[in-house]
């Protein structure tokens, strides 16, 4: 199953994504993770992006599909994806269409994680990232049985630069012009299901499931 997971920043992209990925046994890619990799392991990609990353906008598209296609490729994507964060920006998914027709696939299913801008801001603010695992975890709503350390890894959390409230407000702004439109145009192409984001993380993650048990009945 190919699947994307559609929503602002601090919509719980991530925290749902690892979970499905889990449960369908096929792998959590998160564009926003492999540039973060990318730029700890001091790679181009990641220098090419940073500038970016750090204002809040978004890496040209030329530079993030690259990065897709060649993630998409490898073997232990062959069974499906759970694709966090990309597309972006239409352009993004008219490639992503090209780039899963090229490897004789398609997407299946899109999930939009709806949650109002006000509560988005309130969540990036405590929002706690490991740097070992990439586990999320909140201050409030999902806090770590020890402060500062993943209960999955032992990793050690920190909160993203880009995080700040200046830059929150901002990237929230480029959700809304540039990603925002993703919504209506899955619609269109009777991919969408939209889920509401502002529950517990449990109950979300049972509507993806049953999301997931309609299409795969229906195929
Ligand atoms: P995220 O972790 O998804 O919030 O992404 C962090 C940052 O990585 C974004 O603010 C962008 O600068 C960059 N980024 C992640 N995914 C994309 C994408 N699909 N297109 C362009 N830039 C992206």
């Amino acid at each position: 199953m190919n699947i994307v997971l559609l929503g602002a920043p601090g919509a719980g992209k991530g925290t749902q994504a690892d979970l499905l990925s889990a449960y369908l046994q096929v792998p959590h890619v998160a564009t926003g993770d492999l540039f973060r990799e990318a730029l700890r392991n001091n790679t181009c990609l990641g220098q090419q992006a940073k500038e970016y990353m750090d204002r809040g906008e978004l890496v040209p598209d030329s530079i993030t599909v690259a990065m897709v296609r060649e993630r998409l490729a490898q073997p232990d994507c062959a069974r499906g994806v759970i694709l966090d964060g990309f597309p972006r920006t239409i352009e993004q998914a008219e490639a992503l269409d090209a780039l899963l027709s090229e490897l004789d696939r398609q997407l299946d299913l899109v999930v939009f994680i709806r949650v109002r801008p006000e509560v988005l801001v309130e969540r990036l603010s405590g929002r706690w990232i490991c740097h070992d695992c990439q586990g999320v975890y909140h201050t409030l709503f999902n806090p770590p049985e020890v402060p500062g350390v993943c209960d999955a890894c032992d990793g050690e959390l920190f909160q993203r630069v880009d995080d700040r409230p200046e830059t929150q407000r901002y990237r929230i702004e480029v959700y809304l012009r540039q990603t925002a439109p993703l919504v209506e145009w899955y619609r269109e192409r009777g991919l969408l299901v939209e889920v509401d984001g502002e529950r517990e993380i449990d109950r979300i993650q049972e509507d993806l499931r049953e999301a997931v048990a309609r299409v795969r009945a229906a195929g």
